[in-house]
This record gives C-alpha cells, structure tokens and sequence, in this order.
C-alpha cells in the first residue's frame, strides 16, 4: 500500500476517548511536553502518535502544535459530542467537512459571529482526502447513521434547546463540542491536513448533562471504531 502519510497525530480529549488506542496500539516510546504525554507507537503497521489533549480549545491547540512538531503529516481527533443536527441521534458519526468556533464573537465590533478578527479564513477545511476514508469508514461501520458538516467548537458544554437551535439555525453546525475548531486553526497555520470524527455522546439539550455521562463510553468507542477502520486505508 503506498501512502502519503507515514506519521499520524491521533488526539482525543478525554480518557474515555483514547482508552482504545492504548490497548491496540503497540508501542514504542512516548515523551512528555507541556504535561501532556504523547504516546509513539503503530496501528495496524502505520505510524501513529497519539495522546490525550485535555478539554477545551487551549489544550487542543497546544497539544496539536507539539504533535506537529514531532512531525505527525495528519492530525485526527477521536470523541464525542452533542449533536446540533436534529436529525442526528446519539451514537451517530458526524465527519468533520469544517471546523469554527462558536464562541469566537465579536459582533460588537461588525464581525460575522465566528469571525477571528482581521483574519481571512475562521472556518478551517478538513482534508477532503481524510473525510471521504472517514466518510466510507463510517458508512461501513454505521450504515445510515453519519453525516458530513461543520462541527462548531467552543469553551463551553451546550446543555440548553435554545442554544442548540441557534447553532444548528445561525451557523449550520452538524455538532458541538469543545477541541476541534483549535485542532483545525493550528493544522492549517502549519498546513497539515486534519479531520475531526465525533460520535453523538448527547443532543446539547436540557438532558446533555445526563446523556453525556451514560453514553459517553459508547460513543467513545464508536469513534474509535471509524479511526481503527480509516486508518487500515491510509
Ligand atoms: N470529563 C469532564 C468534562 C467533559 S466536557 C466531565 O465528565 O465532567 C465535554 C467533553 O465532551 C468535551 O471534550 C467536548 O468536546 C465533548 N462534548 C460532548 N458533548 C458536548 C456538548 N453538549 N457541548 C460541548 N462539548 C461536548
């Protein structure tokens, strides 16, 4: 099989979310930087380095940053999310197309609600190769129940209808969480190619509290699954 990737970043936020890659990756080595451990290692024979980055779009960024420097070619975020489609149930797969921040406001001032001031772009592509291996991974896996869309990013739990709806309405967001918009800003100011896989762990609504603690293993392992499944094509 050739390939154009032979490092691969591999990035989840939480325990839960990269519990598998331990277990299935054999490893060779890991370091420490900034108090996040990436773990050196291979995935079905491919080069991977993964780690967990911590919640929220500081961590993800500094931890995206240093996997880049330790010369991953592709960056893949593995994990849960709230669903912001409603057409999306939990446990679904939302393929990242984009990636913005929700929370990136400064209307006051004239800005498009996301907007990074005086910045051209504020919603970063994902690689058009690595959505279409995710895409097919979880159409083999989950038949049915993914989508393609914009997955919108912000320092906060959505936990309200309202807020939920104002970000599927205002800004056509597939899901919400917490990380993939500052993995997707750092790829592209170093131009490396990214996507972002989530499973539905709750719907961002009035329950997402009590849904996210009960089936946020289950989603955890879904995602897993798609990255386990892309990256015997890669
Ligand atoms: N582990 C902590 C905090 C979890 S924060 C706890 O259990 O209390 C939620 C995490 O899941 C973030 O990493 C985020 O990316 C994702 N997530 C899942 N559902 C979300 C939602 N409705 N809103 C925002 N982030 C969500």
């Amino acid at each position: 099989m050739t390939t154009k990737y032979h490092k691969i970043g591999i990035i989840g936020a939480m325990v839960e979310e990269i519990e598998l890659l331990h277990k299935h990756v054999e490893k060779t080595g890991s370091f420490v930087k900034a108090g996040i451990e990436y773990v050196e290692g291979t995935l079905h024979g491919r080069q991977v380095v993964f780690c967990k980055s911590g919640v929220g779009k500081v961590n993800a960024a500094v931890c995206t940053q240093l996997l880049v420097d330790a010369g991953v070619e592709c960056v893949l975020f593995t994990g849960v999310a709230g669903a912001v489609d409603p057409s999306l149930n939990i446990g679904d797969i939302v393929v990242s197309t984009s990636c913005m921040q929700h929370d990136m406001d400064v209307t006051a001032l004239g800005f498009a609600r996301g907007q990074i001031p005086f910045q051209d772009v504020w919603e970063f592509e994902a690689a058009p190769d690595l959505v279409e291996l995710a895409t097919n991974a979880a159409e083999k896996l989950f038949p049915g129940r993914s989508a393609k869309g914009k997955v919108l990013s912000g320092d906060q739990f959505v936990s309200s209808r309202e807020t939920v709806k104002a970000l599927h309405d205002e800004l056509n967001g597939a899901c919400t969480e917490m990380e993939g918009a500052a993995l997707a800003q750092v790829c592209v100011m170093n131009d490396v190619p990214f996507v972002v896989i989530r499973s539905m762990s709750d719907k961002a609504d009035g329950s997402a509290h009590v849904n996210f603690a009960e089936f946020t293993v289950q989603a955890s392992v879904n995602s897993h699954s798609i990255i386990d499944e892309m990256i015997q094509h890669m």
